[in-house]
């Protein structure tokens, strides 16, 4: 068998230092990593709210994440804060982890459906700890050894600076023995048979290696701009195609939270960091032009501003092949979806994995790389399927955009999934799609999918019953708030930024 001896990764910006990261600490020396990147070029500058999983990344490089958390400005984010999107004035939250708790064969939403058709239900938001945890301002970590409690389940994600993730993770590759090359990548050569042999450097310096790893931002200097690859564009489904970033300072409360609110032709994010605020307005230019993007971002931002807007053009979809004969494509390069669930990050972390789990040899088998593509393309549609349900499911009807949004043919795949929630309340995570079925029950309820019926089995339990159930969830989780720090002072006392 003949092994793998070099690897490129081309690009610097988070995918390629955490593929850098990752690769030099499992590998152990193994291989010979470099990375090249252009800091005239530089990076996309955005990226700064995650979802649970980043956590397993953190730990399998042996982050602390104290530690971590000073050197990003890091914040807790318990979940995301959806306003304006269902109607106009509604707004809830898509909180991560563990809803109530289940009862029999069922979910405890099934038991809720019930109890709020008979007006007996609080807000679903109360027998979540993450969401009432979040729309108190509260956070702590979750106490393992408080497994019977809801303090033992709290599922927490973070808001960081993504320059100083990246350059932290630089720090970690560098140390574990990756080679960082600076100058921009003026030309890659092709073999006769058509892989990746090297790629030419400004200076004239040619790089050879084995297995090249597209880090280089959305033009896919290899994947496309050699390989020809091919885009799949999903515009039709996901109409946002711009975005317009810009920090301002940091207001209070420091919510633990990422906030999404919707606007006429699109939605602006609010991302609360120790020594800033991120915002952005992600927005259709087929429905809005700059200056009124721009206009609608700065005046509602909730402090001071801080720097001039960064402006991005984006095209939603993905490549045709994330892994193209001995390139693998990651991050932005493989594709991009709009960070309305913050699910670029984890997209890229999932990617270096699934690498790793199907490492090639120098034959590069076609089953493996197929393998990694199949994986990869139902990972990035039951993501858009799921980003498609917060633009479909609304009453909006305020403007052309929303309209059109309301009135847009979906995937079939998404059909299916409404439908079923639609009639009794269900849904089944299929495979190991990203989001849950608490993720999903959230969403559908948030944007007004309320089923016709509850599972019929809620019935074994008498009403008596079934109101006592929710109705001790509720007072333990009101409680588990109650005693749970504040935000602010939890991230002061274990994590302050440096
Ligand atoms: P880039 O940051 O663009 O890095 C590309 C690298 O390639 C750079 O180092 C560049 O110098 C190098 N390069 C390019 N060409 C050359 C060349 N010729 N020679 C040498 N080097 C070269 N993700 C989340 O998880 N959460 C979020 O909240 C979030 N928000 C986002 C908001 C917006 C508006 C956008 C557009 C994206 C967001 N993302 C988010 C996605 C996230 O920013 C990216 O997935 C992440 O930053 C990875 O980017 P990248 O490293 O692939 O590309």
């Amino acid at each position: 068998m003949r092994q793998l001896k070099r690897i490129l990764i081309v690009g610097g910006g988070s995918a390629g230092w955490m593929t850098a990261a990752l690769l030099a600490h499992l590998f152990q020396g193994l291989y010979e990593i470099t990375l090249v990147e252009s800091e005239q070029i530089g990076t996309i500058g955005v990226g700064e709210a995650t979802i649970p999983a980043i956590k397993k990344y953190n730990e399998l490089l042996g982050l602390d994440e104290n530690e971590f958390m000073c050197r990003t400005q890091g914040s807790f984010k318990l979940g995301i804060q959806f306003v304006d999107w269902w109607r106009r004035g509604e707004s809830y939250i898509h909180g991560f982890g563990v809803i109530g708790q289940d009862l029999g064969w069922l979910r405890c939403h099934q038991y809720w459906l019930k109890m709020r058709a008979a007006g007996k239900a609080s807000d679903f938001s109360a027998y979540s700890i993450n969401t009432a945890a979040a729309l108190a301002n509260k956070f702590m970590r979750a106490d393992p050894k408080l497994a019977e409690s809801p303090i033992g389940h709290i599922a927490h994600a973070f808001h960081f600076d993504a320059g100083l993730y990246a350059q932290f993770l630089r720090g970690h590759a560098e140390a574990r023995g990756v080679r960082r090359r600076e100058g921009k990548v003026a030309g890659v050569a092709l073999r006769a048979d058509g892989f990746v042999e090297s790629v030419t450097m400004e200076d004239g310096e040619v790089i050879a290696a084995d297995l090249f790893v597209d880090c280089s931002g959305f033009r896919g200097l290899v994947i496309e701009e050699a390989l020809k690859t091919g885009y799949e564009d999903w515009t039709h489904w996901l109409p946002c195609d711009r975005a317009m970033a810009v920090p301002c300072a940091r207001t209070e409360p420091f919510t633990p939270y990422t906030r999404a609110t919707a606007r006429a032709s699109g939605w602006q994010w609010r991302i609360p960091l120790q020594h800033r605020t991120g915002n952005g307005h992600v927005y259709a230019s087929r429905f809005i032009d700059d200056a009124e993007a721009e206009a609608q971002l700065l005046a509602n931002l909730d402090g001071a501003q801080l720097a001039e807007p960064n402006r991005i053009r984006f095209t939603t979809g993905k490549r045709r092949k994330t892994w193209n004969r001995n390139c693998v494509a990651i991050g932005l390069a493989a594709g991009f979806m709009e960070p309305l669930e913050s699910t670029s990050l984890y997209l890229i972390q999932s990617a270096i994995i699934r690498m790793v789990r199907l490492l090639p040899d120098a034959g590069f088998d076609p089953a493996t790389i197929a393998e990694f593509n199949r994986q990869t393309d139902f990972e990035y549609e039951r993501v858009r399927d799921f980003i498609i349900l917060h633009y479909k499911a609304t009453e909006r009807d305020d403007t052309p955009f929303w309209r059109h949004c309301r009135d847009m043919e979906i995937p079939g795949t998404l059909r299916r999934k409404i439908d079923l929630f639609a009639a009794n309340g269900r849904v089944f995570r299929e495979d190991d799609e990203l989001f849950t079925e608490e993720s999903w029950i959230q969403v559908f309820l948030g944007q007004g999918v309320i089923p016709r019926n509850y599972d019929p089995l809620v019935d074994i339990r008498s009403d008596v019953q079934v109101a006592q159930f929710l109705g001790n969830i509720e007072n333990v989780i009101g409680k588990c708030v109650a005693v749970m720090p504040g935000h602010a002072d939890y991230v002061a006392k274990t994590c302050p930024a440096t």
